[in-house]
């Protein structure tokens, strides 16, 4: 049974007050016995004058002010809002993780090890040969691994001008070709909502640089002719690049190398639990296949008979992040890979799969395709996807993503993932189901229980306060 989010009442926005709007009160910091030199201290430092109490009590309300994995269900689509298990927390905390990257390899051997492992292990699940675990994020992944597509073109004097994405793409794949200096060649989708292969057929040429594609699809649909595209892409010298961000139906089932891809990116944030949201940080690793390895960034980490140590790929493409990449991100995904072992791993893609499904099952909203794999898109059909969306605010849980991709018309992406059990699906379910089934003036009074109600939308958008100013 959902029920009515009770942390907030109906009525007025809730404002939790800045800590200097609570006490204005100036504190005497340094002071005449600092041992800095004068023109290195001040005397007066505006700091609020509050209690410990005052101030946890503070940031622990703007903490439930938000929405996080913790508090409930976060089905948003493409974004794979995971749980993070605290063990791995834990052992990014272990002293010896905290270790200066720019220490002689012999005496790191122990945190390089396990960079090589991460190599490793990434590589066995998505059948590639090298992986760079340097990018920062999934989109960074994408831009690494099209710079090194780009790298191989160069140096085989293949003069290749574009890139082929479908329309259901992220935005980050059409960005990401735009950067790399390519002209986006936009594929339309199939009636049936995966790659028209007769308009492939149409798009690519000797001109095609690459395919960036991913599968399960933005819809969650299984490229089923990934075989027979991926030849069509190698017959014209291009290259087969795989958006990893919906691995998780993937995992210990399928690799995308087999599949004929080249190059992916991994959001370890998103398929191996490490934490994301709010900005960062993240790890987007990309693989590749042998004869792309000599571009990959540097350093790589490679075992030799010295140990484990650094080297730089022969023809690498430079730097894309400083040292090894987020090492303590890396970490994480390094423990949580090794925990679930190979069948933790298929349970994780089984799970995220049969989740999808039967929450697609359970609702009363159409869900045009299927069978689905690790998410699908709900269509809202003459109702607001975003409208039911901020219904769905008032039940306790996260809504999902709105309004793409745009091949569903008002969509609700929803991707349970594996973490949801039977009960918090049902809860799910119960909340798009209520919301669905609102009158129209319900919907817009919502939500009526969040911290915040209604926000101006079209104002927030064109007059955005990016700063804050201090009140005095
Ligand atoms: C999340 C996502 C990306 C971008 O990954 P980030 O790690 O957020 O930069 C790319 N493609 C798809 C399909 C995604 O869902």
């Amino acid at each position: 049974m959902i029920y009515e989010q009770a942390r907030y009442t109906e009525g007025e926005d809730k404002h939790e007050p800045l800590l200097s709007e609570k006490d204005d009160t100036t504190i005497n910091v340094g002071g005449d016995d600092s041992p800095l030199p004068d023109s290195l201290t001040r005397d007066e430092l505006s700091l609020p004058a509050l209690s410990e109490p005052e101030i946890a009590r503070h940031y622990t309300r703007l903490s439930q002010m938000n929405w996080s994995i913790e508090s409930g269900p976060y089905p948003l689509g493409s974004c794979t809002m995971k749980y993070n298990p605290k063990f791995t927390e834990d052992i990014a905390a272990d002293p010896s993780a905290a270790i200066h990257p720019d220490r002689r390899a012999e005496t790191a051997q122990g945190n390089l090890g396990m960079l090589y492992g991460l190599q490793e292990f990434l590589g066995t699940i998505g059948g590639m040969d090298a992986v760079t675990l340097q990018p920062p994020a999934g989109a960074a992944g994408e831009f690494t691994g099209i710079l090194v597509a780009k790298a191989y073109h160069e140096a085989h004097g293949n003069d290749k001008s574009e890139v082929i994405i479908p329309a259901s793409a992220h935005g980050t794949n059409f960005a990401t070709a735009a950067m790399a200096g390519y002209e986006v060649v936009e594929l339309p989708s199939a009636e049936d909502g995966r790659v028209d292969v007769d308009a492939l057929e149409a798009a690519v040429s000797e001109d095609t640089a690459a395919l960036m594609l991913t599968n399960p699809n933005t819809v969650g649909l299984f490229e089923r002719d990934i075989v027979e595209i991926a030849e069509m892409v190698h017959d014209v010298g291009g290259l087969l690049y795989y958006d990893g961000a919906n691995l998780n139906a993937l995992l210990g089932r399928g690799r995308p190398g087999d599949m004929g891809f080249d190059i992916m990116h991994y959001n370890v944030h998103k398929t191996f639990a490490t934490p994301h949201g709010g900005g960062g940080p993240g790890a987007g690793p990309v693989g590749v296949v042998e004869k792309l390895a000599p571009y990959l960034p540097s350093p790589q980490v490679e075992q030799t008979d010295n140990g484990f140590e650094l080297f730089e790929p022969e023809q690498s493409i430079g730097k894309v992040h400083g040292f090894s990449g987020n090492w303590l991100v890396l970490i994480k995904a390094y423990a949580y890979i090794a925990r679930l072992g190979d069948e933790g791993l298929l349970d994780a893609s089984a799970k995220a799969v049969l989740n999808a499904n039967y929450l697609a099952s359970q609702i009363d909203l159409e869900v045009p395709y299927g069978p689905f794999h690790h998410e699908f898109a709900a269509t809202a059909g003459d109702r607001d996807a975003a409208d039911l969306a901020k219904r769905m605010l008032d039940f306790g849980v996260h809504p999902p993503t709105t309004k793409w991709p745009e091949m569903v018309p008002e969509a609700m992406l929803t991707e349970p993932t594996e973490i949801e059990n039977q009960a918090s699906l049902d809860d799910l379910a119960e909340a798009f189901n209520i919301a669905f089934g609102d009158s129209e003036d319900a919907i817009q009074q919502a939500p009526s229980r969040t911290t915040a109600k209604r926000i101006d939308q079209a104002s927030a958008a064109r007059n955005p306060r990016l700063s804050w100013h201090r009140l005095k």
